[in-house]
């Protein structure tokens, strides 16, 4: 099998015994990237020179007995809303096209730490906002397994990079679904761990009571691997936890002895495509012949989760994304352009307005902030914003921005109480396979109702897999959801370890067309 072609596992054992080197590894992948990136735009930059480089010092110490970490050289792409110090970090936004962060992320010096090669950075929705990864200042990213479709978002040119073999691992971030969604379009395992599980300090902010990253890869067990590099407490996120980090890879392998999954009712009603059900259907089947029982469970509060998440993440955003105002970061509209017009507004003014003109500094200041913000930010972040700051603002924020918070602690209890019956949650992770680029991004509401399975998640702070659990009549991957209850990341790896070994959805690969 090609180095391309391999699992990080099995990349990892060839690394580790010396029968392959980082270099090789890494060469590998980049090369195919520059191969066949530019019909996908999977990558907004690439890290060519540092990666081999850094390659070079891991089989240098390997060669010389010294010590190497867990990831023993193996290449990862990071999603570009990550900071990277000396690496531009975009987040896919004009607004922050030229921004170099002074500092690594706490994941990206533990990727360093574990010797994870940085191979570059992942494309995504404009500050992780979208399903589809259409919202990106930077192309769209297209979906490996067909071209014409998204590959979902918001990360999407993470799920989509390992999809068509360019990096082996890739780490994405999930607000409300954007590492199980893409994962699932796009035919990869892909993990959001619980809230606090992994440190969210370098992750440039959308909704911060929300956010989470975790890892996308070909398998559970890679994703375990991947995992284990990038959990754990760190003191400059005060929301990470300090329970220990269980032995991910010890874990995938001990048995699930009596599992008792629920399949959550609610989940099969209206908008639910009719592939999609069959398939998740015959992954619940494909667990009761492993020995799991299964039962029905009701998540009755699950209806108001897109309209409670479409509250809370645009209110938390139009917060987080005040900074971007032009002085303190990135990119600032035009001064001369708006001096000139400034200018010819004076010009044309009489003799009574003269007052004016004592507020001119403070117009001019005023007019930088607003076209600053609006050329510097595309409209789907323009819509949050204005969401956002309506549901908080004075006289309505009792009536949506508080309201949403009564009724996530709602959508919450419902999980603790289904908890107590089941082990892990199953169902669809998305109602539809991917769709063909531009058919939802005129629609904004239809795009955020795809979002239906995966925000409740986020609400509730639990952890969420998706894992390949079929394909579509069209050849599109269809993706089946794990859910655990808080820190129980172990138990949804078994799962979907568990799962992996009896079918083989997870080892197809799409042929690259150029
Ligand atoms: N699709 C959701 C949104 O647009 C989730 C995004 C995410 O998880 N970053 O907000």
């Amino acid at each position: 099998m090609s180095l391309i072609e391999s699992t990080a596992a099995q990349l990892h054992r060839q690394l580790t015994s010396g029968n392959v080197t980082s270099v090789e590894v890494t060469q590998s992948f980049l090369d195919h990237i520059q191969q066949h990136d530019e019909h996908y735009s999977a990558f907004i930059s690439l890290n060519v020179e540092a990666a081999l480089a850094q390659a070079e010092d891991i089989d240098r110490r390997r060669a010389s007995g010294k010590p190497v970490g867990a990831l023993g050289g193996l290449p990862v792409a990071v999603k570009d809303v990550i900071c990277t110090k000396g690496q531009t970090t975009t987040c896919g936004s004009k607004m922050l096209r030229d921004f170099v962060p002074p500092y690594d992320a706490t994941v990206v010096c533990k990727l360093k730490q574990a010797d994870g090669v940085l191979l570059g950075k992942t494309n995504m929705d404009e500050f992780a906002m979208g399903s589809s990864t259409e919202n990106s200042a930077f192309g769209v990213t297209h979906n490996p397994w067909d071209r014409t479709c998204v590959p979902g978002g918001s990360s999407g040119g993470a799920a989509a990079c390992v999809a068509a073999r360019m990096a082996p691992l890739s780490v994405g971030t999930d607000t409300g679904g954007s590492i199980r969604q893409p994962a699932a379009f796009c035919g990869v395992t892909g993990m959001k761990p619980t809230y606090g599980r992994v440190s969210r300090f370098g992750l440039v902010a959308f909704a911060s009571s929300l956010d989470q990253i975790g890892p996308i890869a070909q398998t559970a067990e890679d994703a375990a691997l991947l995992l284990q590099a990038l959990a754990g407490h760190d003191p400059n996120d005060s929301t990470s936890s300090s329970k220990p980090v269980p032995d991910f890879l010890r874990a995938i392998n001990q048995p699930l002895v009596g599992l008792k999954i629920g399949v959550i009712r609610e989940h099969f009603g209206e908008g639910l495509d009719d592939e999609v059900a069959a398939a998740v259907r015959e992954a619940v089947h494909t667990y009761q012949a492993l020995g799991a029982t299964v039962s029905d469970i009701s998540l009755p509060h699950n209806q108001y989760a897109i309209a409670t998440y479409y509250v809370i993440a645009p209110s938390e955003a139009s917060s987080n994304l005040a900074r971007y105002d032009g002085v303190h970061y990135g990119f600032r509209a035009n001064e001369a352009e708006i001096l000139e017009t400034l200018k010819q507004e004076r010009d044309t003014a009489t003799a009574t307005n003269q007052e004016a003109t004592g507020k001119e500094l403070d117009s001019e200041l005023i007019r930088m902030y607003q076209r600053t913000r609006s050329e510097g930010f595309g409209s789907e972040v323009q819509r949050r914003i204005m969401l956002g700051v309506y549901a908080l603002s004075e006289g309505y924020a009792s009536k949506y921005y508080l309201k949403a918070l009564k009724v996530r602690r709602l959508i919450r209890q419902d999980f603790d109480k289904a908890f107590e019956k089941v082990d892990l949650i199953v169902g669809p992770t998305s109602p539809t396979p991917a769709y063909p680029i531009g058919d939802k991004i005129a629609d904004p509401l239809s795009m955020y109702l795809g979002d239906l399975y995966t925000v409740s998640a986020n609400l509730a702070g639990i952890a969420g897999i998706s894992i390949p659990c079929g394909f579509s009549k069209t050849g599109l991957p269809i993706g089946l959801q794990l859910q655990a209850p808080a820190f129980e990341e172990e138990r949804l790896l078994q799962a979907a370890h568990m799962f992996q070994q009896q079918t083989d959805w997870h080892t197809k690969r799409p042929s690259l067309k150029n």
